[in-house]
């Protein structure tokens, strides 16, 4: 037996009783006469002892021997520690040893295997293994399976089914580009690696379901930005006989559940608004609502005096920025060259600070007065000892700008707490979305989602004022889920398909599959995905998603540790028959 106990239980209760351990040896004291080591497994550490007056010299030479990270088994009594240590649970007592075996011994580790280690983001990638014995990580892959094991929880008890949907697949479009997987035995043809299960569950739908979820891969080839992975991981669920409100409020109770569940946090009801109004309000179709700094339209009060750039601009627009008014003016300027960062890319900012006596002292004095100002402060809900900045411009870019703004200062005012949680919905999602370079529209969530009712009519004369039946979960400032009410009639696809640039021959090609189902009785369904990785990463109070999943691919697509992708051998290439002359 290689251990009773684990290196995280032992406790005063258990002074006296032999026991046997197993872990790895995480620190060596060594006093000459008696040395310690810290024996480490997942559950925790315990304290050994080789005392050469207790037990035997021979003992203490093998303790000595113990490199960092060999992996030992230990025979012994538990006995009192002199010296307790109140921050680990098993700080009260100490194994007096009696016999080790080395079960593995271990070279030095590359970096420490301590919380705060010593090494840096691509050694611990290279070695993941080790970076998963430190607490961090160890801690985070746990909570991640916590997380997925009350969804499951919830899910299966309101009547979902867990389903598996196929991996080797043919295109799913959700806006990224396939891998592809070539097939040997279909020579020249190749499968697609699922961008998301969309089109099966739907025909899980049509096969009568009803309520299916699955905890799935998903794959989407795209040029990594920041914290993206290649392959991730969703929640996602889909459901039969059911408008939108159904679907919200059977998303809303899950999150709710897990919120309670991982963060004791009771939350009533989730805040829900359009996506026209976040845009207004926040100039962001997530917006972070735990806190205010909400967008003040100026058009009307700082239009029409003299200043031309902003009787120019489509849209003027500002937010308040709270106790902003104590920045130094070289501060302001800092500020200013932040939002003019090719990364934001506004021309310039305007700012009035509103004086503790109530006066204003603007960077555009010269146009505007003390009452001009206070306008400002009344629509951006500016107080006394508050900042005004202003943006103006063409109203999507200039939106999307004080956006940038808004999280940042957020972010250095502190206003982002990890450990509060602000979720809402915002429904009312544009259906198509104008590609600027090609002048296309495309689907703004996917090519299966519903358009609202009546709206169909406005496909030809206006697409882009064509509103969906379609939502996203936004939690702290993050779309965590999105989805909508499907189409489910085989000529309102074709339509749909024929306004996104399809021929009648290519949407058939591609999709002929899913059209043929909704001529069999295909029901009204719709469904919703989560991005587990995120959520669980919000949950978790972190930012990161790399951090919570076990084997990350770096920014480059790639896993330094097995180092793939990586080139494969002739014959297996041969086999393949690709005719790579194109
Ligand atoms: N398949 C969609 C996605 O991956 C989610 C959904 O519509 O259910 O974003």
């Amino acid at each position: 037996m290689y251990r009773s106990h684990n290196c995280g239980e032992l406790r005063e209760s258990h002074i006296n009783q032999k026991v046997t351990l197993s872990g790895w040896v995480h620190k060596t004291r060594d006093k000459g006469f008696v040395a310690w080591v810290d024996l480490r497994d997942r559950y925790g550490i315990t304290q050994l002892v080789f005392d050469e007056d207790r037990t035997s010299s021979k003992l203490l030479e093998q303790a000595r021997s113990l490199g960092r990270e060999f992996v030992v088994q230990v025979n012994g009594e538990v006995i009192q520690r002199a010296s307790k240590n109140p921050n680990i649970p098993t700080g009260n007592i100490e194994v007096l040893v009696e016999e080790v075996i080395v079960l593995n011994e271990s070279k030095t580790p590359p970096f420490t295997i301590e919380d705060e280690t010593d090494g840096g983001e691509d050694i611990r990638m290279k070695y993941r293994y080790l970076d998963i014995r430190r607490n961090p990580v160890k801690e985070n892959l746990i909570f991640r399976s916590k997380v997925a094991i009350e969804v499951r929880k919830y899910l299966s008890e309101e009547g979902f089914i867990e389903v598996e949907t196929p991996v080797l697949i043919k295109s799913t479009p959700e806006g990224a580009r396939d891998f592809v997987v070539p097939s040997r035995m279909n020579e020249g043809q190749f499968y697609a690696l699922p961008q998301s299960p969309q089109t099966f569950k739907q025909l899980l739908m049509v096969g009568g379901l009803d309520k299916y979820f699955q905890i799935v891969k998903c794959f989407r080839d795209e040029d990594l930005r920041a914290d993206r992975q290649p392959e991730f991981t969703q929640i996602d669920c889909e459901m039969a006989f059911v408008e939108q409100e159904d679907i919200l409020n059977a998303f809303e109770g899950l999150t709710k559940h897990l919120l309670k569940e991982i963060k004791g946090v009771d939350i009533e009801s989730f805040p829900r608004i359009t996506f026209d109004e976040a845009m207004k309000r926040f100039g962001n179709d997530k917006p972070d609502i735990r806190f205010g700094m909400e967008f003040g339209e100026l058009n009307e009060v700082a239009q029409h005096k003299d200043f031309n750039v902003f009787n120019s601009a489509e849209l003027v627009v500002g937010i308040a920025v709270p106790g902003g008014n104590s920045y130094t003016r070289k501060e302001i300027d800092k500020l200013t060259d932040w939002v003019k960062r090719p990364q934001v890319g506004a021309l310039g900012m305007v700012y009035s600070r509103c004086n503790d006596d109530g006066s204003f002292k603007s960077s555009v004095d010269k146009f505007y007065d003390q009452e001009d100002l206070a306008k400002w402060a009344d629509v951006t809900g500016a107080k006394a000892g508050d900042l005004i900045c202003v943006l103006s411009g063409d109203q999507n870019k200039v939106r999307t700008q004080l956006s940038a703004l808004r999280m940042e200062l957020a972010e250095r005012l502190g206003l982002r707490n990890p450990e509060e949680f602000a979720p809402l919905w915002v429904i009312d999602f544009p259906l198509l979305e104008l590609d600027e370079e090609t002048g296309h529209y495309h689907a703004m969530h996917h090519p299966f989602t519903s358009p609202k009712p009546g709206q169909l009519e406005l496909l030809d004369s206006d697409p882009g004022a064509v509103r969906a039946n379609a939502y996203d979960l936004v939690l702290n400032g993050n779309e965590i889920g999105g989805g909508s009410i499907r189409i489910h009639d085989k000529e309102i696809q074709s339509t749909m398909f024929k306004h996104l640039g399809f021929t009648p021959e290519e949407a058939k090609a591609q999709f002929g599959f899913l059209m043929d189902a909704f001529q069999y009785g295909a029901p009204p369904h719709g469904g919703i995905a989560f991005g587990l990785d995120r959520l669980v990463a919000i949950l978790g109070g972190q930012e990161t998603i790399r951090d919570f999943i076990a084997f990350p691919k770096n920014n480059s697509g790639r896993d330094v540790m097995i180092d793939a992708p990586a080139p494969i051998d002739k014959e297996q290439l041969k086999e393949l028959n690709l005719k790579l002359d194109i």
